[in-house]
């Protein structure tokens, strides 16, 4: 299948553009950052807050570990891409160091609240605000032909005094091609769609529209994750213990996939749950607003093609209400 929109984004832009492979890296000055103390280690990197010592901004310093030049090719040459774009992180420099050769991301610095202690306290107006952010990065990326692929909280930096939302980690981030195969094994578990888990290869940017409704749901009924699997199978369980079974068999045949027979154990036959069986005490003041409810429903689909885009998630009268 196509991606209904932006699917020529890249045919139309020039080679160098999206043939990250010949890219060639041009580095800066290894002497002109401070490390000054360790934020977060990935499964890719570990990331430092750091200074630029020539202007004395703060910075993140991001240091790739190992990987394939490949994909370190990819990510600079996407956020190289992106950058400037709204709510996409800003990669200012590029370093390496002399001796081992390991490279470095040097980005703007957001004073972030972890997700855990901010979406515990949004208000439906909160959700507005921040997700109209979180859209408008998708809907750039996706215009210039970039599907992100890891949405999710720990990839999303707000600093709520500032009211600054960014879109960071880039490093699954890739190219959209029509007609290309996708690697299935991108996301993290709790926010990867129903395409990746069935081994549906042909996939595009509306994996990333999952994601944000995965994350809307979580907020807006007070369970974080949503979809909350154990494996990767156990995770496609877990969607279809919501979805139902039947949707998710007509999706697998309307693109001619069958299951894995890792799922003949596992995936029993479910009906499909209606979204008011999630409403409860807890999360009332959030979910029992009709218009966000019609919004998860619209993004949390298996069928990719049937999620709304970012740009029409942005138009739905959600964004509207107050
Ligand atoms: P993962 O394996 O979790 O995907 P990664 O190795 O790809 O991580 P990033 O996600 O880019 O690395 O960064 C790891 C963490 O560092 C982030 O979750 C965040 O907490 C912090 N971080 C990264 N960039 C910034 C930034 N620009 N401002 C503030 N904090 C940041």
């Amino acid at each position: 299948s196509v991606a209904r929109v932006y699917a020529d984004a890249n045919e139309i832009r020039p080679r160098e553009y999206w043939d990250y492979e010949n890219y060639k890296i041009e580095w800066g000055n290894i002497a002109n950052y401070e490390i000054i103390s360790k934020i977060g280690r990935g499964k890719y990197s570990e990331v430092f807050t750091g200074v630029n010592v020539l202007n004395n901004e703060p910075c993140v310093i991001k240091v790739l570990k190992p990987v394939k030049l490949k994909k370190i090719h990819r990510e600079i040459k996407i956020l190289k891409n992106l950058t400037g774009g709204p709510n996409i992180i800003k990669l200012y420099d590029l370093i390496q160091d002399h001796n081992s050769k390991i490279p470095a991301l040097i980005f703007e610095k957001i004073n972030n609240v972890d997700f855990r202690v901010l979406y515990p306290k949004f208000t439906l107006d909160d959700i507005r605000y921040y997700f109209t952010q979180l859209l408008r990065a998708l809907d750039y990326s996706h215009s210039m032909g970039i599907i992100h692929r890891d949405v999710k909280p720990q990839n999303i930096m707000i600093d709520p005094l500032t009211k600054t939302l960014k879109l960071i980690d880039w490093g699954l981030a890739e190219f959209y091609h029509r007609g290309m195969d996708f690697n299935v094994r991108v996301a993290s578990r709790y926010h990867k769609g129903p395409e990746l888990l069935i081994n549906l290869q042909q996939y595009d940017y509306s994996l990333d529209l999952w994601s944000v409704g995965a994350m809307i749901a979580a907020i807006v009924f007070k369970k974080e994750p949503f979809f909350k699997g154990d494996s990767n199978t156990d995770q496609l369980v877990k969607i279809a213990k919501v979805l139902g079974t039947d949707d998710l068999h007509k999706y697998c045949s309307r693109y001619g996939i069958k299951l894995s027979s890792d799922y003949d154990d596992i995936l029993m036959t479910y009906p499909r749950k209606p979204w008011r069986h999630f409403i409860n005490e807890n999360n009332r003041h959030l979910s029992e607003n009709p218009a966000v409810i019609d919004l998860i429903d619209h993004l949390v689909r298996y069928d990719h093609q049937e999620r709304l885009t970012a740009k029409e998630a942005m138009a739905h009268p959600f964004f509207r209400g107050s």
